[in-house]
């Protein structure tokens, strides 16, 4: 069984667990959803699927993004934009986000290191972490070359502080 096959097994029994049905539509939603890769907006898979079905509402779209996030499944981020972009469940491959405030490009990384400062930081403190969010804004490789030469580094390496 294939990862996305696993989570859409997942999504048909919580769906059963709530007393809700799979339909066609809430199928081709998850389906779409789980093959767009990541950080997909509402908006963005609404114009995706009407290709193959037209029939498929914007409100139908955000009622399935809903329940996938109730179902454990999706999370929402909004990354300094007016709408909510959807990720898949951070549980099932944690990894942070460099946001690049001129393109809106938006990379992914991981660092196992900063697991370690989280953990570290929140046991000296007594805290349970149930959640966690590290969002970098800035400017991209790219954006920062366009910016007119401004490297990032000069030539003495930037030390963070
Ligand atoms: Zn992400
Ligand atoms: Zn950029």
């Amino acid at each position: 069984m294939s990862d996305s096959d696993a989570r859409i097994q997942r999504f048909a029994e919580f769906l059963a667990r709530s007393g809700l049905k799979t339909t066609r539509q809430r199928d081709r939603i998850v389906r779409a959803f789980f093959a767009a890769g990541r950080h997909v907006s509402a908006e963005e898979l609404y114009h995706r699927l009407q290709t193959e079905d037209r029939g498929i509402g914007l409100v139908t779209v955000y009622r399935t993004l809903k329940l996938l996030r109730e179902a454990g499944l999706a999370t929402g981020r909004q990354f300094g934009d007016t709408y909510t972009r959807f990720d898949p469940n951070p549980a099932d491959r944690p990894h942070d986000h460099l946001i690049c405030t001129r393109c809106g490009k938006i990379q992914e990384f991981e660092d196992a290191s900063l697991h370690a400062v989280r953990e570290k930081a929140a046991r000296s403190l007594g805290f349970t972490v149930t959640e966690h969010k590290l969002e970098l804004y800035g400017f991209c490789r790219e954006c920062t070359r366009l910016a007119g030469g401004r490297p990032v580094r000069s030539g003495k390496a930037a030390r963070p502080v």
